[in-house]
């Protein structure tokens, strides 16, 4: 598509080494078989503690996460930011175990906030609730919800640490993303960010929550959130993402026997997101809109409401955002053009960020979907690049 076709533009901040690393990424993980293997290997080595550092850290993880800690991924955040793309760094930890570790996890978002809060660089702090609470106790407090006391409690301790990083953002007047999870925890999240929405978002968006588009239920959902903020008086925020666990939400539904929360097809779960969209710009006087996709059309989409409602491109409230490493011909084309373009930057110890990179490498393993299109911008790109260099 035109409008994102600059490679000159999208890969700027790409060495030429850098780009032929990523070919040959994007290369290998077009091959279902080869993406396979590999994730069972990662999964086998963390459960078996083998060391992955020394082949990880230099392939897939410096594609697509920012670094082992905060500082190493403020390097990239300074990078990012020469181009006027913005980052939301994320420290990634999925599933926590013991109160210790979900302790550390607060700490090091809280850290993050601070730095958000410091930075004009990074205009969100973001979590994932699931590392805030013990894996299985956070699925039977979602199945069961207020059924046992020891449910009761656990959900209890769950929503205060929501409170704590909510507030922590409120007070350095950060916005929070809240990550959007598999179904069976999803109820008590959205329980809890309405009601931190209530506290926290009488002046401004600060915190939002996360509608995943391919569960049938969420563009209802949001037309009655939006309805009931505009009742009560406090302003929302969403980021709108098509959503991550399709097969697994799938795979639970029937092994449980309940009807499937996800929409039929790609076609249905694409009209929901650019449906749910343009309810967000409908509502923007009292809406904040973080648009988390790598699809060209809805961005396209996008673009063309807000010149035809008069929207300017960089309004504050409008935000999007593709996950660092994938789609850099979308985000630094939309960023040369004004609009707020912010990247994901997942960082944290390598063992943590394995599921992330699972779902990233699945993400991309066919040569006709995403890895085909990465594969073709940056090919384009490296062709440009050699034509001038023998000129
Ligand atoms: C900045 C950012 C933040 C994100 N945060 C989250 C998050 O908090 N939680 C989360 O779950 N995901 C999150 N994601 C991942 C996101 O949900 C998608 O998995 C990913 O972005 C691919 O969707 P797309 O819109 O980019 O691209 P597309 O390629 O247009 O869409 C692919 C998506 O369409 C849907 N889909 C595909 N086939 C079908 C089908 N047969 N039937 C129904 N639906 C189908 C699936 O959701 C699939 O992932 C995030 C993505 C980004 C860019």
């Amino acid at each position: 598509m035109q409008f994102f076709q600059n490679t000159e533009i999208a890969f700027k901040i790409k060495k030429d080494s850098e780009l032929r690393k990523a070919e040959i990424m994007f290369r290998m993980m077009s091959s279902p078989a080869v993406v396979k293997i590999m994730g069972m290997l990662a999964k086998l080595a963390l459960g078996l503690r083998i060391p992955l550092r020394w082949i990880v850290k230099p392939t897939v993880f410096s594609l697509f996460c920012g670094g082992e800690s905060l500082d190493e991924a403020k390097i990239v955040v300074e990078k990012l930011s020469e181009h006027n793309v913005l980052s939301v760094t994320d420290f990634a930890a999925e599933n926590r175990r013991s109160e210790n570790e979900i302790n550390q996890v607060i700490t090091e978002i809280v850290a993050a906030t601070d730095y958000a809060g410091a930075s004009e660089a990074v205009p969100f702090s973001v979590f994932k609730p699931t590392a805030l609470a013990p894996p299985g106790v956070l699925e039977e407090t979602c199945t069961f919800t207020g059924r046992q006391a020891t449910d009761r409690l656990a959900a209890e301790k769950f929503r205060e640490n929501m409170r704590i990083l909510c507030e922590a953002a409120h007070e350095r007047g950060v916005p929070v993303m809240i990550d959007a999870e598999e179904c069976q925890y999803q109820q008590l999240i959205d329980d809890i960010c309405e009601e931190m929405m209530e506290i926290y978002n009488k002046e401004k968006a600060v915190v939002f929550n996360t509608l995943q588009m391919y569960r049938h239920d969420r563009h209802g959902f949001l037309k009655e959130a939006v309805a009931k903020a505009r009742k009560k008086g406090y302003f929302t925020g969403f980021k709108l993402v098509r959503g991550a666990y399709m097969d697994q939400e799938r795979e639970r539904a029937k092994k449980l026997g309940y009807p499937s929360p996800i929409h039929p097809d790609k076609e249905s779960t694409d009209k929901a997101f650019d449906d749910a969209v343009t309810t967000c710009l409908e509502n923007l006087d009292m809406t904040s809109l973080f648009v988390g996709t790598h699809n060209e059309e809805s961005l396209l989409r996008l673009m063309e409401q807000m010149r035809a409602m008069g929207i300017p491109n960089d309004d504050p409230r409008i935000c999007v955002s593709q996950l660092y490493g994938m789609s850099d011909h979308i985000s630094f084309n939309m960023a040369a053009h004004g609009y707020n373009v912010a990247k994901y930057l997942p960082y944290g110890p390598i063992r943590y960020l394995i599921p992330y990179l699972i779902r990233r490498a699945e993400e991309n393993r066919s040569v006709t979907g995403q890895s085909g299109r990465e594969l073709h911008y940056i090919r384009i790109e490296r062709k440009r690049r050699n034509k001038i260099s023998k000129t």
